[in-house]
């Protein structure tokens, strides 16, 4: 992951909502200063996608991007700038994706490590295989989590997968 992403990332409210298909919404920024209404429908996305940044926004149809080997540009200013960041933070996005089109920019140094903790399985967790076993009497809620599990294209009955029903624990 670049630092550009890691930077944009804190712009985001704090509400924002992040979806299995990888896009996170909040109220769009955008609309108002483009003679729209402002969003209240949490339209606006954004994607993380590999080192870069991809927004959208699904009411005035504002998109910008950003990749590695690219300047921030303007589009991006503006998308940063209604997300209310401080002009220290913007000029940071741009020297850090100025760096990125560099000869000696590498992305894998900037790989960030993720250190996975053991968690205790939240109340009630048992595997899919587990809930298929139940029959009929399986919760509905388990057959969206065992389509997804396949769309990902691995098996969700291979014993890896859990479901709980505790709340917190829908997605
Ligand atoms: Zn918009």
């Amino acid at each position: 992951m670049t630092l550009v992403v890691d930077k944009f990332r804190t712009l985001l409210p704090p509400r924002a909502k992040s979806s299995p298909s990888g896009w996170t919404s909040f109220n769009a920024p955008c609309c108002q200063h483009r003679g729209h209404s402002p969003d209240t429908r949490k339209r606006g996305g954004i994607r993380f996608d590999g080192d870069g940044i991809v927004y959208n926004c699904f009411n005035c149809k504002f998109s910008t991007d950003w990749q590695p080997g690219s300047p921030f540009g303007e589009k991006m200013k503006n998308l940063s700038r209604w997300l209310v960041a401080a002009e220290d933070d913007i000029k940071e996005l741009i020297f850090e994706s100025l760096k990125t089109e560099g000869p000696e920019y590498k992305p894998e140094q900037y790989q960030s490590k993720i250190e996975f903790t053991d968690k205790p399985l939240p109340e009630g967790s048992l595997s899919l295989k587990e809930w298929v076993e139940f029959g009929t009497d399986m919760p509905l809620e388990v057959v969206p989590v065992l389509e997804y599990v396949y769309n990902r294209g691995y098996d969700p009955l291979d014993g890896n997968f859990y479901w709980s029903p505790s709340s917190g624990y829908e997605q």
